[in-house]
């Protein structure tokens, strides 16, 4: 396996050869590159050998820059070039990858293109991660912007939709561009981050507005930005009394889990409450490493929640969704949403229709705790906000009774309990004078046994 591996070419070829040369007397000699390959079925391979894809194309790269996520950062698979090197491409496949590359670069991690697959064409991966044709010649289908998020900025980068929320979209890089990324919009825009003056536009605007007491900081994504100068921001943001809780958008638990390191985790423990919101795709992405990561972060007090695009030939089946929702309960990770993927041009190959998401839901539910079960939701264009979709449970519902269907299929009547007002209420249960009245009274009530009060509640329709 070690012959058909490729060296890495390094973009900093001075630090690759130091780490190189380390690498010889590291640790690694205890496992030597590809030894795990030859007595692997990669069919088999459990999510979490990532170590076996690590060698396979990084033989040559130290455990010290493997886990250094400013060796992972520089050294991101930018072009055909670096790829071919690393990735059997056919030649038809790589002029298509130069095609769609030209309108929607690429950036892969290191360690996000160890987890690749490369015996597998539908490797879930790579889909994500490489560039493909259909990005351009479905093009006509979706929109730019299908969110109208330019429209609700209030300030440059600042998103405030909903009354108490704001977005403040910090940079546009990130450490991989997702191919059914709803930003893709900013990738031709090339690389920038907010400014220091634009920083504090939007912090008079948050300090202005009284009601907004949530603020997502979001980007591309945040955390490329350093850890003292996202602390600066993180800090302004605190001072700020009427808002109480921040939340930080990120893909890096699941592209470069490197980058939760001790000094990020000890920063935002100082800031807390702060929430963060991760975006795994698939349960092969739930490696050990993206685990850890996680596991980190909730030590330091932030609670880990997950948000999934759906994603069609990626993850648009009942059993992925539940290995997904599995792997990260068992990383504490909630999942929360299921996003439908967005309208957006360049992505039309990737979405599936709506009533596939229905239909996961439906399948999950019941068959798992409510807990893996997260919430199918509509991203409305035009700024609409997220509508929630979910199978239907309701046949009827009147004031008295509900028409209910279970999981299995099977109807239930379920008593509809009146909603009384005060006067009412007061007639059902007048008032009683102290605790031992209202204990005699609760010994007078009437038992009714379980068959007596379900008589007229049986399953209408098995
Ligand atoms: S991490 Fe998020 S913002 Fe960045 S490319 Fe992926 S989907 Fe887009």
């Amino acid at each position: 396996m070690k012959t058909s591996s490729v060296a890495f070419k390094s973009q900093d070829s001075h630090t690759l050869e130091k780490n190189t040369s380390l690498n010889c007397q590291s640790t690694d000699t205890e496992e030597p590159p590809g030894k795990s390959l030859i007595t692997s079925n990669i069919e088999e391979e459990p999510p979490s050998c990532t170590t076996n894809g690590r060698y396979r194309f990084f033989w040559d790269v130290s455990d010290a820059s493997w886990k250094d996520w400013k060796w992972q950062f520089r050294n991101r698979i930018t072009s055909l070039e670096q790829l071919i090197q690393l990735l059997p491409l056919s030649v038809e496949e790589q002029a298509q990858i130069q095609t769609a590359a030209k309108r929607y670069p690429l950036s892969i991690t290191p360690y996000y293109l160890s987890l690749i697959n490369p015996s597998d064409p539908n490797d879930p991966i790579k889909k994500q991660s490489v560039p493909c044709i259909q990005e351009i010649t479905m093009s006509s289908f979706g929109m730019e912007d299908p969110l109208a998020e330019k429209e609700d900025s209030v300030v440059p980068g600042l998103v405030h939709r909903y009354p108490d929320r704001a977005l403040m979209v910090l940079t546009d890089i990130c450490p991989m561009l997702c191919r059914h990324c709803t930003r893709k919009r900013e990738w031709r825009h090339g690389a920038w981050t907010r400014t220091d003056d634009q920083i504090e536009a939007m912090l008079d605007y948050l300090r202005q507005h009284t009601a907004i007491r949530d603020v997502i900081l979001s980007g591309g994504d945040p955390l490329t930005l350093s850890t003292s100068h996202l602390e600066t921001i993180i800090a302004k943001i605190r001072e700020i009394k009427h808002i109480e809780i921040i939340r930080i958008g990120s893909r890096f638990p699941v592209v470069l889990p490197q980058r939760i390191d001790d000094e990020l985790c000890n920063m935002l423990s100082k800031y807390g409450p702060i929430w963060f919101n991760t975006h795994f795709n698939h349960p092969r992405e739930v490696t050990p490493e993206a685990a850890a990561a996680c596991d980190k972060l909730i030590r330091a007090g932030v609670p880990v929640n997950n948000q999934t695009v759906l994603l069609r030939g990626i993850n648009d089946s009942v059993e992925i969704q539940t290995k997904l929702a599995h792997a990260l309960l068992k990383a504490k990770v909630r999942p929360y949403y299921l996003f439908q993927c967005d309208e957006v041009q360049g992505t039309e190959h990737l979405r599936t229709s709506v009533d596939v998401g229905i239909k996961i839901i439906e399948g999950m539910r019941g068959h798992t705790s409510g807990l893996a079960i997260p919430n199918f939701v509509v991203d409305l264009v035009e700024g609409g906000g997220k509508v929630p979709l979910n199978p239907n449970y309701v046949l009827s519902m009147n004031d008295s009774e509900l028409l209910l269907q279970n999981y299995e299929g099977k109807v239930y009547r379920y008593r509809n309990p009146k909603t009384r007002n005060r006067k009412e209420e007061a007639v059902a249960a007048p008032p009683v004078s102290g605790v031992v009245e209202s204990l005699l009274e609760d010994a007078a009530l009437p038992v009714k046994t379980k068959g007596e009060a379900h008589a007229d509640r049986v399953i209408v329709r098995p």
